[in-house]
C-alpha cells in the first residue's frame, strides 16, 4: 500500500469539531430498493434551469434524458428508473429550503429497464479532451460535494488556465457526513479511475487525493487500489481533521501552500479541485455508460433509528429514505439536508433526494442558541475565520447595509462555514447575517446588470432609429440634387420623347 504523505501548507483558523460520524459508518453502504414513485427536480445544478423534454403519460427508460440543459451553466437530467411520467408539477425541494420547484414525477414500473447507450463506450484514453468533456456534459455530472457546479463546464474553464495539479477532495470535514468516506472505502477503484480520466482530459501528471486523518479505512482502501494500479502520478495526502479544511481554497492552501487570491478560483494558482464522488460518477459514466442516477447519502443523527449510508435513486423522497433507515426516533425534532454547519433546515421530508444531497440529518433537538448580546470585541471570530476575514466588522457593515465596505472587507470571500458563530460568546448570528448580505449584494448586482442590459438595448434602438433617419435624409438630399440638375431644356426633351412614343403607339 502507498503511504499517504504529510507535507502540508497551513490552514488559517478553523475548529476541531466532534465528528458524530461513527454511527453511520458501522455498516457498509446499503442499497435502497426502487421506490414506487420518483420526484425528479428539473434543475439540480447551479446556473440556468434545465428544460423538461417529456410529456405527461410518456413512458421513459432508466437513463433516458428527461430535461435538457437550458444555458451555459446548466446540466441535463435523466430518468432514474423506467416507468410513466405522471406529472410535471411544482414540488418542495431542498435547494429552496422546502419551497416548490418544477419536478418530473415518474411512476416506476418496477422493471428498471435501461435505455440503450447513445454512444458506444470507448477507452477513455482514445478520446480527445473535447470529446471527453462533451461526454461528461451528457452524463449530467455535477460537483457532488454540494456545490453542484456542472463538471464539464468547470473542466472547460480549467483548460483555459495554466494547470499543475488535480486535487480530489475526500476531506468531508463537516460533522455527521460520511458518504465520501464510505464511497472511498467501497468504491476506491472507481474514484481512482475517475482521477485518471480527469488527468487525461486535463493533460495533467499530478493528482493528489486528499483525505482527513479520521478516515483510516478510506486511506487504506485507496492505498491498496493505488498499489495495484501502480500509477505513480497519483499521490494520497492525509490532512489534519479540522473544519473547514474541505473548502476548495482551504484544501489548495493545505496541500500546495498556494493561496487562492481574493475573489479568485483555485485554477488561478494552477489547481483544479473535484470531489471524490464526482470522480467516481465520471468513471461510471465514461467507462460503464451509467449516467448520474443515484448517489450515496448519509442518513444520520440521534433522530434516526439506524443511522447508515444509503445508495438511493435521485428522486427518492427523503421521508422514504429515513423510513428505510428505521424511521424517526420518538425524540426527532429537526430535519436538515446537509451537515449541521452548512445544511438547510426543512419543515417537510417530502423533498426528493437530489445530486447535491450528501446528508439527511435528523436531530432530537434544535441546537440551543443563547440570547444575542452586544459584541465585546473579543476577536475570537477573526481568529477562527479560515478566510482571514474580520467577521465582527463585516457584521457592523452588514447591519448598516454598507455595500462598499462589505466588498472592501471581503464579504464575497466568506464561505459561510459558520466557525465565527460557533465561537462568538455574544451569540451573534454572524453567518446568517452574511448570507442575507451576500444575497442582497447579488440581487443588487443582478438588478444593475438588468438595468445595464436595458440601457444598452435602449441605446442600440435609438442608434438604429437615428441611422435610419440619416439614411432617409441622405436619400432625400440625393433626390433634391438630382432634381436640381434637370433644367427646363431637359424637361422639354423628356416631354418630347414621351409624346413621340405615344404617337408611335
Ligand atoms: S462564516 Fe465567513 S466570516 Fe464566518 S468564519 Fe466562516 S468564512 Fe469567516
Ligand atoms: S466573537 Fe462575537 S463578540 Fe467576539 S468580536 Fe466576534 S462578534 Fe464580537
Amino acid at each position: 500500500m502507498s503511504a499517504p504523505t504529510y507535507d502540508l501548507g497551513k490552514l488559517h483558523g478553523g475548529i476541531r469539531l466532534e465528528s458524530g460520524k461513527s454511527a453511520a459508518t458501522r455498516n457498509s453502504i446499503q442499497k435502497m430498493p426502487l421506490p414506487a414513485q420518483l420526484i425528479i427536480p428539473i434543475t439540480q445544478h447551479v446556473g440556468d434551469p434545465a428544460h423538461s423534454i417529456v410529456t405527461i403519460g410518456e413512458r421513459v427508460l432508466k437513463g433516458q434524458l428527461i430535461a435538457e440543459p437550458g444555458g451555459s451553466l446548466s446540466a441535463p437530467v435523466h430518468a432514474s428508473s423506467s416507468g410513466k411520467v405522471v406529472a410535471i408539477e411544482p414540488w418542495p425541494v431542498s435547494r429552496r429550503y422546502g419551497a416548490n420547484a418544477p419536478c418530473i414525477v415518474i411512476e416506476c414500473d418496477g422493471e428498471d429497464r435501461a435505455i440503450e447507450p447513445a454512444v458506444t463506450q470507448a477507452a477513455y484514453d482514445m478520446l480527445s479532451a473535447d470529446e471527453l468533456l462533451a461526454r461528461i456534459l451528457q452524463g449530467g455530472i455535477v460537483g457532488l460535494g454540494g456545490a453542484v457546479f456542472p463538471t464539464a463546464q468547470k473542466l472547460m474553464q480549467a483548460l483555459t488556465c495554466d494547470l499543475k495539479y488535480l486535487l480530489l477532495n475526500g476531506v468531508e470535514c463537516e460533522p455527521y457526513i460520511s458518504c465520501d468516506d464510505m464511497l472511498m472505502r467501497e468504491y476506491a477503484r472507481e474514484v481512482l479511475g475517475g482521477a485518471r480520466i480527469l488527468m487525461h482530459a486535463l493533460q495533467l501528471d499530478v493528482c493528489y487525493i486528499v483525505v482527513e486523518s479520521d478516515k483510516p479505512l478510506a486511506l487504506q482502501s485507496l492505498g491498496e487500489q493505488l498499489a495495484e494500479l501502480g500509477d505513480k502520478r497519483i499521490v494520497l495526502k492525509q490532512v489534519p481533521t479540522i473544519y473547514p479544511s474541505g473548502g476548495e481554497d482551504q484544501l489548495v492552501q493545505l496541500v500546495t501552500n498556494l493561496e487562492v487570491p481574493s475573489g479568485g478560483l483555485p485554477t488561478d494558482v494552477g489547481c483544479l479541485v473535484q470531489n471524490v464522488g464526482t470522480a467516481s460518477a465520471i468513471y461510471d459514466w465514461i467507462v460503464h455508460g451509467k449516467p448520474l442516477l443515484s448517489r450515496v447519502t448519509t442518513v444520520t443523527g440521534d433522530g434516526v433509528v439506524n443511522p447508515m449510508n444509503v445508495e438511493a435513486r435521485i428522486g427518492t423522497l427523503v421521508g422514504d429514505i429515513i423510513r428505510f433507515a428505521g424511521g424517526y426516533t420518538e425524540s426527532a425534532q429537526q430535519l436538515i439536508i446537509g451537515g449541521p454547519m452548512t445544511g438547510k433546515s426543512m419543515s417537510t421530508d417530502l423533498v426528493p433526494l437530489v445530486k447535491a444531497s450528501n446528508c439527511i440529518l435528523v436531530l432530537s433537538r434544535a441546537p440551543s442558541i443563547g440570547a444575542k448580546s452586544p459584541c465585546i470585541r473579543c476577536g475570537d471570530c477573526a481568529a477562527v475565520c479560515p478566510v482571514q476575514l474580520l467577521p465582527q466588522q463585516l457584521y457592523w457593515y452588514s447591519c448598516a447595509d454598507d455595500e462598499k465596505k462589505l466588498r472592501l472587507h471581503g464579504l464575497t470571500d466568506c464561505i459561510e462555514c459558520g466557525c465565527c458563530d460557533l465561537v462568538c460568546p455574544s451569540h451573534i448570528p454572524l453567518t446568517a447575517e452574511f448570507r442575507v448580505a451576500k444575497a442582497r449584494i447579488q440581487e443588487q448586482a443582478d438588478e444593475k446588470a438588468r438595468a445595464e442590459r436595458a440601457r444598452s438595448r435602449f441605446e442600440a434602438r435609438n442608434e438604429r432609429i437615428e441611422s435610419e433617419q440619416r439614411a432617409r435624409d441622405a436619400e432625400l438630399e440625393q433626390q433634391r440634387a438630382t432634381a436640381k440638375r434637370i433644367g427646363p431644356a431637359e424637361i422639354a426633351a423628356i416631354l418630347q420623347r414621351k409624346q413621340q412614343q405615344q404617337d408611335k403607339d
